[in-house]
């Protein structure tokens, strides 16, 4: 099970208590079978990075530029720059970027880069509540892994977060059912479509300690990537307690 901390645009050197009380809990449950993905905001990755080594933990960014190593692309980080500080994953096709104008395009761009880099990309796709509700969401989600996964070789270095938009930072989750359907329709899609032998697809959105708790019955679903639980360090480890002891 992977569990990955989407930090967001949060976080600052103090933040580094929260993390030290995640590295505990995992020295503690060493021979536990879990991956813990920390992405803080591209501030920390630095001392992020000094802070896990010898540790379980690995460190992921959450956005780069598609490309590769350098260019004149002011206020941008491209793949190679995060591979050399220490990230091992790069978030990438984030709704909250979509928003911004990010097209299927540029996340299939952004993911060819970053494999190039050798980095492992955690690929975002998910559906607007309107989408939903003209139950358009196997077509929007078919339409983004088609798009954003375009002749990219590597698929074993994806896991793909099926993140519903409407469930980010709302407290609202999907129907145990409809979740479950929706995850293992992606799972299809990658096996039959893009000849994916061993798909790894993790749930986000509105994921806590409390709600997990039914989100683990889902068996299809292998890990979580949790967006405000994770600042605390008490509720991103009760996350991950909850889910594997
Ligand atoms: C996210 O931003 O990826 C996310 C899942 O956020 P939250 O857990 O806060 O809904």
């Amino acid at each position: 099970m992977y569990f990955i901390a989407n930090w967001k645009m949060y976080g600052d050197l103090k933040s580094i208590k929260s993390l030290n009380k995640v590295i505990k809990f995992t020295r503690l449950n060493k021979r536990k079978k879990f991956k813990i993905i920390y992405c803080p905001p591209y501030t920390l990755l630095d001392s992020f990075s000094k802070k896990i080594k010898k540790t379980k933990i690995e460190l992921g960014a959450q956005n780069c530029h598609f490309e590769i190593s350098n260019g004149p692309f002011t206020g941008s980080i491209s793949p190679t720059m995060l591979k050399k500080i220490g990230s091992n994953y790069v978030i990438i096709g984030h709704s909250e970027n979509r928003s911004t104008g990010e097209t299927n395009a540029e996340v299939n761009k952004k993911i060819k880069s970053s494999i190039k880099s050798n980095l492992k990309v955690i690929f975002c796709i998910g559906e607007t509540l309107i989408e939903k509700r003209k139950k358009l969401t196997n077509k929007i989600l078919y339409k983004q892994i088609l798009k954003g996964l375009y002749k990219i070789k590597n698929l074993n270095k994806i896991l793909v977060a099926y993140e519903p938009i409407w469930s980010i930072g709302t407290g609202v989750i999907p129907k145990i059912d409809d979740l479950d359907k929706n995850v293992t329709f992606i799972k299809n899609v990658l096996k039959k479509h893009l000849k994916v032998k061993n798909p790894k697809v993790l749930y986000g959105g509105s994921v806590n300690p409390k709600n997990v708790e039914n989100l683990v019955s889902i068996k299809a679903i292998d890990g979580f990537l949790v967006g405000g639980a994770s600042q605390k360090a008490k509720n991103f480890i009760d996350i991950v307690k909850k889910t594997i002891i």
